[in-house]
This record gives structure tokens, sequence and C-alpha cells, in this order.
């Protein structure tokens, strides 16, 4: 790297410094150029993407269909605020409401957004539906859960770092063991005003941990008995990553049958976000039946953006995508793939404990403390040898590349994870 080429980096990374707030702690690489499975630096080293933006990107890098819609409909029209109707909307209602198998679609611009969304509408649901007295209703929630980054979301968040000095928190919700079913069970028998149950399929952020089987089917008869919403958080896990359309893939309509074992789950109300622009646009969903979402009523919700052409355009070229390319199939095979390779590794490997994960969202596991910096210092090497990942609770680090990934370039990217992680062998 010669010494412009490098100031190049450290001007960028010193600019987003001083004038950017410090919210995050990036790894030190500068991007400039993504396309498929690629990302290239402002040097013009090329990397494979692991990360995918946190699986927004799950189509690949300015997918030329999904860039193709955006641009076509940017140039037509781009915002007209819900104050009036606009001739794209519907069609990207109707299309994926039943693409997902739901009667509506409520639109959203981030994740957040659409997990508030969820709530405000199991809310109403529980006071006007289920008869819960006014303000009573409790939302129970998962340990170590991660939906975004308002403050009612990080309310329930048990993240020192995510919400720390950021109260007072919203009421109202209860946290409850993950993948522990007589938990949820005394929960909802103990406690009549229970509105619903808010979980991620697999909880991502937390480093990929993958429930028990038959969890989210059981959490889910436990649900209907004591008449409490499901309510699936797939902002992360759905849209194919995890080699069906949906984690709970019980609506997702799915062709592939070669994924036994996969929960069949119809989620109450289910939330979506990150790629359903294919990682082009903030667009995010919320998905639930009439007699559900039939609680919001005009005024009572809404957001300048949600719902704007671009995003309609973007959205129905991302999911069309998903399809034609049969991305859940091939998410589920490279996942095997990816498990099978790394576990043979791992066989002889002091530095890494596991892997887990389902379809192509996977995690491996280093053995050393979480408090260690192993794991920021493999994604270092990581990147030196042209792979992008990131830690995501200390000695977790999270695998998840593009869906458009072909069986030689995932190879090629174990070995690059192998070899890195034998610099770290003892
Ligand atoms: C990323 C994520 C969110 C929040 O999405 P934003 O677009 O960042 O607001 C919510 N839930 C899950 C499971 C996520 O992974």
């Amino acid at each position: 790297m010669s010494v412009t080429q490098q100031s190049l980096s450290q001007q960028a990374i010193d600019l987003e410094n001083e004038y950017g707030a410090h919210n995050y702690h990036p790894l030190p690489v500068v991007l400039q150029r993504g396309e498929g499975v690629h990302v290239w630096d402002v040097e013009g080293k090329k990397y494979y993407d692991f990360l995918s933006a946190y699986s927004a990107v799950n189509q690949g890098h300015c997918h030329p269909k999904i860039v193709n819609a955006m641009h076509e409909q940017a140039k037509t029209l781009s915002l007209t605020s819900r104050a009036f109707y606009n001739d794209i909307l519907g069609k990207y209602e109707k299309y994926a409401s039943e693409y997902f198998n739901f009667d509506k679609l409520l639109p959203m611009n981030t994740g957040a957004e659409a997990v508030e969304t969820a709530l405000k509408i199991c809310r109403r649901w529980a006071y006007e539906v289920k008869g819960i007295p006014e303000n009573e209703a409790d939302i129970v929630v998962c340990e170590n859960n991660f939906h975004g980054r308002t403050t009612t979301i990080i309310s329930f968040s048990n993240d020192p770092v995510a919400r720390d000095n950021f109260g007072p928190y919203t009421k109202g919700f209860i946290k409850i063991e993950y993948d522990n079913l007589s938990a949820l069970e005394k929960t909802l028998e103990n406690n009549k005003n229970i509105a619903g149950f808010l979980v991620e399929p697999i909880q991502g952020e937390a480093g990929v941990y993958v429930p028990s089987e038959g969890y989210l089917e059981k959490a889910k008869a436990l649900c209907e008995k004591h008449n409490v919403l499901f309510i699936a958080d797939e902002v992360q896990t759905g849209i194919a990553r995890t080699g069906r359309l949906l984690a709970t893939c019980g609506n997702c309509n799915c062709e592939n049958k070669d994924c036994s074992g996969t929960p069949e789950v119809k989620p109450d109300i289910l939330i979506l976000g990150k790629a359903l622009s294919g990682g082009a646009y903030p667009v995010s969903a919320v998905l639930a039946n009439d007699p559900i979402m039939k609680v919001i009523t005009p005024g009572s919700h809404g957001s300048t953006f949600g719902g704007n052409p671009i995003a309609a355009a973007v959205a129905m070229a991302a999911l069309e995508v998903v399809r034609e390319e049969r991305l859940a199939e091939n998410a589920f095979a490279l996942g095997e793939l990816f498990r099978e390779k790394m576990n043979d590794y791992i066989e002889t490997s002091t530095i890494c404990k596991l892997v887990r994960g389902k379809g192509l969202l996977n995690a491996i596991v280093i053995n050393d403390s979480e408090d260690s910096d192993t794991a920021w210092n493999i994604c270092l090497r990581l990147r030196d040898n042209g792979l992008l990942a990131k830690p995501t609770h200390g000695n977790i680090i999270r695998f998840a590349p593009p869906l458009v990934m072909t069986e030689a370039q995932l190879l090629a990217c174990v070995s690059i994870i192998t070899e890195t992680l034998k610099e770290f062998e003892k």
C-alpha cells in the first residue's frame, strides 16, 4: 500500500471521526463500490462481503434489476406522502401480501419503525379485540433480543451499551429467557393481560443463536392457546437468508422442499426490513391478516416516507429477484456446505470452538474470553486477506454473505477463513 493510497482511507476515517457522532466502531476499511458478493475499498482492493449490511444486501450489491427499478421510479415519481394515493403502492402491497400470504401490509422505512408499528398494532388489538383493560397490556420479549434502537425498543433490551442512561424506559414488557418454553408457558398462564410475544426466529445480533428444534412451533401453539399474538421479527432472518423465504416459513410460499426441520410457523404479525429492498433503500413492512390489521385506522399511524413510490418499486424488484434467482434454495445449499467445511476445520482447531446457523446466517465462536480482542483481530486479518466480517458480541464472528454467491466463491471464502484462523492457532 503506498502512502497516498493509505491516506485516502485515513482521510475518510478522520472525517467521520471528526464530524460524525461516534455511535459506531467500524472495522478500519473504507468502501467505495459494490457489485454482487464483492465490495472494493478506496484503494481498489477487492473483498468478499461477509456481513451484507447485516443481511440487507441478500440480493447482492447494486443488483441491476433493483437499481433499474429505483432509477426508473425516481425519474417518474419519488414521493407524494400518504396524503394522496399513488399508482404503485397498491401494486406493491398486493404483491408482497400474496408473496408472504397475509391479507395486508403496512409500509414503513426502517426495521425499528416496523417493530414499533407491530407493537402498536399488538397493543391496539389487546384493547379493542382481546379486551385487556386500558393501559394494562403486556408484551413478552426475550433476553438478549435485538429489535432496533428507539426508546421503546431499547427499554426491553438487556444490553447495557444500548440502554444505559436512556431512561426513563417504556413500560409494558416482560422479558423471559430465549428458547425456554416453560418460561413462556408460566408467563402466559400467570398473566391474563398479555397481548403478544415478540421473538426473533434466530437471534442474529446476539450471536446467531438458533433455538432448539420445535421451539417456534410450540411457542406459537402456546400463544394460540392463550389468545396472544405471535410476532416474528424477521428483519434479519427473512427474505431467504436462512434457506427459506422466512425462518418461520409457514407463510413463505417457498418452493424449496429440500429443508426439512425448518419450522412451519405462521406468525400473527410478521416484521420485515433490511433485504426487503435488497439494501438499495430503507424499506420495512408489517404484515398481518385483517382481524389484526383492522385496528389501524386513519390517523392512528403513519410515516411521511412509508410506502413511497421508490420504496414500492424497489421492494417489488427485490422480492422478484429472490424468486427468480432462487436465493432461498441457494442459501440453503451453500449454508449446509459452509457448516460442513467449517466443522471439518474445527475438528482440529483450538482457536475456533464451533460454527452454528441456518442457511447463510452463521457464526463461529472463538475460543477466548468474551472481552478479549481476538475476534476483532481475526476480523482485521480477514480484511487483509480479502474478506469482511465483524464480531457480533465479544468472541463471536457472524458470517452472512450475499445470497447470490456461487459454490466456487463460497469454497474460496472458506479457504480465506480457515487460512486466517490458522494464523491464530496456538
Ligand atoms: C436490524 C434489525 C432491526 C432494526 O432495523 P433498523 O433498520 O436498523 O432499524 C430490528 N430487528 C432485527 C432482528 C434486526 O436485525
